[in-house]
């Protein structure tokens, strides 16, 4: 009989998850082909490489022997341009076909750059890819000045680096606040002022209009207030799901690939993992994309079980973004910014530290939290609040509580039980294995 043949595109976290998993599974039963325009990676550990806090070797995930210990047929450094559903066959940029019984779409998201004059010019970059941030690299020298457009999550991933690289920084951003996806208004004053203590300049309300050469140095040109001058400027301004090479595939596709809980297209044998699906929000029950680190894992993982033959059931994904900077933490979870949540907030202002809880009846359904990473009840109640988002355990007793002691969620986690509901749930309802362990029999 002929071996089921399964095709991954894509090589990054859910890919490689879903490789594993499948054979996790099958010990090498069936055949796995990995297509992949990139060797696979991190991303998420690309800020430590640019500080210089890990080597290169040190960010790549799956080396040529351990796809041989997966019993992966590799084409790497090949970019899939086409699908054909109906013949189940994959097509790649060198004319290459791949015939498939199932296939995994995992491929991501790229950076895309605001849409000024100049955005493409010497020395401006994004922070996305490997080779991106060898760009950044070479670009950055003790003392020059750096400008990061936009101040989003990205962005601060790679904050504490750049500055570790001494280099003057300066932070603008065009929503009115920083962190606009990630914490509310006040949050976003405490995190400004704590950079602006420890020289970091931050701009907000800050339209770039374009990027001109001036004397071998870059001058940005906003639309209202001074010019800036930089040598290097990083554009972390958003990124975009790479569907384009999907068109007219029979795909359905809203903002990213729509799955079901197994994470299978509207193509019974076409699944999606990662940054491009989007799947099913833990909080909500809502469609939503979640391009974070932990549901590429999970999707891949549900994804690679299910090519396997296993009946998996994805509970949803929790969106959560967290950071430290300077020494701040700084985190959020869920629905954070809930119109319709009832809400706790309290701030401690010399500390600094904030936080804040939102509730649907007696379950926090998001929250956020800020203080400094010394402050052992910071970085431990950031757990703790991530905890009681994800397990959406009953708070009746504690919520009066809670309400005048917002920076004691210790008590009310221990309480409610928390940790006895957060332990049975493994992503594959049994327990994990180390994935280095994994290998064809
Ligand atoms: C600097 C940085 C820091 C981050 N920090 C965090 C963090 O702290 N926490 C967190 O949760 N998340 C973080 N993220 C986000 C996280 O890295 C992504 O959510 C995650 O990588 C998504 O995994 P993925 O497998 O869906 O996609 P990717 O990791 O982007 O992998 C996609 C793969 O598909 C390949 N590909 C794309 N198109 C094609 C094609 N047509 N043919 C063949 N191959 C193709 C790409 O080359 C790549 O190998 C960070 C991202 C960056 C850039």
């Amino acid at each position: 009989m002929a071996r089921t043949r399964h095709v991954i595109v894509g090589g990054g976290t859910a890919g490689m998850n879903a490789i594993t998993t499948i054979r996790q599974y099958d010990r090498g039963a069936s055949e796995i082909i990995l297509v992949a325009d990139e060797r696979p990676y991190s991303r998420m550990v690309l800020p430590y490489y640019l500080k210089g806090s890990i080597s290169e070797s040190h960010v790549f995930t799956a080396p040529p022997t351990r796809l041989r210990t997966l019993g992966v047929e590799p084409f790497i450094g090949r970019r899939a341009v086409g699908v054909d559903t109906q013949t189940n066959t994959l097509m790649l940029d060198d004319d290459t076909e791949l015939p498939y019984d199932n296939l995994l779409i995992a491929t991501g998201s790229s950076a895309v750059r605001a849409p000024v004059a100049g955005a493409d010019g010497s020395c401006v970059h994004s922070f996305w890819t490997l080779e991106q941030a060898q760009g950044v690299i070479r670009g950055i020298t003790p003392g020059c000045s750096v400008v990061l457009v936009g101040a989003g999550f990205i962005a601060f991933t790679i904050l504490n680096s750049i500055l570790a690289l001494e280099a003057q920084l300066t932070v603008v951003e065009i929503a009115p606040q920083i962190l606009p996806r990630m914490i509310d208004a006040t949050g976003a004053d405490v995190v400004t002022r704590w950079l602006q203590d420890r020289g970091v300049t931050v701009r907000t309300g800050a339209q770039l209009n374009g990027i001109e050469d001036t004397d071998g140095r870059k001058r940005l040109r906003f639309q209202q207030g001074e010019d800036v001058m930089a040598d290097q400027v990083i554009m972390a301004t958003g990124i975009r799901t790479n569907l384009d090479w999907l068109q007219d595939a029979g795909i359905t596709i809203n903002r990213g690939i729509v799955v079901d809980a197994h994470m299978r297209s509207n193509v019974p044998n076409v699944y999606a993992a990662g940054d491009i699906a989007e799947g099913r929000d833990a909080v909500t029950g809502e469609p939503a994309l979640h391009a974070i680190e932990p549901t590429a894992m999970e999707h891949g993982r549900i994804a690679g079980a299910n090519m396997a033959g296993q009946s998996q059931m994805y509970r949803g994904s929790l969106l959560m973004n967290i950071v430290e900077v300077l020494g701040l933490e700084i985190a959020s979870f869920g629905a954070w910014d809930d119109a319709n949540a009832e809400v706790m907030s309290a701030l401690r202002p010399e500390r600094p530290a904030y936080r804040k809880l939102l509730w649907h009846d007696d379950r926090i359904t998001g929250a956020m939290i800020l203080g400094p990473a010394r402050d052992v009840w910071a970085t431990n109640d950031v757990g703790i609040l991530k905890g009681l988002v994800q397990s959406g355990v009953s708070l009746r007793d504690w919520k009066s509580y809670l309400r005048g002691n917002l920076f004691d969620v210790k008590r009310a986690f221990i309480a409610a039980g928390t940790t006895g509901r957060l332990l049975p749930q493994t992503v594959l309802g049994r327990p994990s294995v180390s994935a280095d362990s994994i290998a064809i029999q």
